[in-house]
């Protein structure tokens, strides 16, 4: 049974440009499917072009709340037409990091509200980024969300994720979870459901100890897993097989 890392940019500039080693390096690591995120419409196209050749990869794509004040309406235009491609199996990573103080909250709502409306509209689910804005992302998710969706790289308190989990989401966990200093995101995680738990990558960044410092890629997803497989005290196999369930059950 492989492994599926539901968060991974693997076609930004710094992991695409030696893609096919890193996937065969995936491969060998038992990854069996990636969810490739993208953020803008070359990471798009790059992805649309890679999975010509490895059928396993999966695609999202959506405008990260960092990133707006590069968009232009045609950019705009170019994802409401897009977002309608079987290719893409989900609308994100969209949401709210209060963060980073580069874009204003008020721009952040508004792009955010559009992209569930968005997906409202297409029917695919949502992958959340929601960092220091717990309050306003769950708001606008009641608001806003209609089908299923995944808040990913979770690091929350345990309540924000019953909440998620009542409103049909589920909760991915990265790297962070093998972090010496991870506080009490093992307790939160070891709390929660096995069948609404995923695992992730995001990389290039947030490399699972003990590669912590290294860029990170899919094939370091196995420490995530592990640790998971230990919280919740069940064999890796046990545990590929119940992520592999909650996939397909979130994404066909
Ligand atoms: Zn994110
Ligand atoms: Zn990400």
């Amino acid at each position: 049974m492989g492994i599926i890392d539901t968060h991974a940019h693997i076609t930004c500039d710094e992991l695409y440009k030696a893609i096919d080693e890193l996937l065969e390096r995936a491969k060998d690591a038992d990854i069996e499917r990636i969810l490739c995120i993208c953020l803008n419409r070359s990471e798009l196209e790059r992805a649309f072009e890679l999975k010509k050749h490895y059928s396993w990869i999966d695609i999202a794509f959506g405008y990260h709340p960092s990133d707006l004040y590069e968009l232009k309406d045609e950019d705009w235009h170019y994802l409401e037409h897009i977002i309608f491609d079987e290719r893409i199996i989900a609308v994100g990573e969209i949401g709210l990091d209060y963060h980073w103080d580069d874009v204003d909250r008020e721009t952040q709502k508004q792009a955010f509200i559009r992209q569930l409306k968005l997906a409202q509209k297409c029917g695919k689910p949502v992958l959340i980024h929601m960092r220091e804005a717990t309050g306003d992302t769950m708001q606008l998710l009641k608001e806003y969300k209609c089908g299923k969706g995944l808040l990913h790289c979770y690091s929350g308190s345990l309540e924000t994720a019953c909440e998620a989990i009542d409103m049909d989401m589920y909760i991915s966990v990265g790297g962070p979870l093998t972090f010496k200093n991870a506080r009490g995101l093992p307790e939160v995680i070891t709390q929660l459901p096995l069948d609404r738990i995923m695992v992730e990558t995001d990389c290039p960044y947030l490399t699972p100890h003990p590669h912590r410092g290294k860029r990170n890629e899919p094939m370091y997803i196995v420490h995530t897993l592990e640790k998971l497989a230990q919280l919740h005290d069940i064999t890796a196999e046990e545990l590929k097989k119940q992520l592999k369930e909650n996939y397909l059950k979130l994404f066909s």
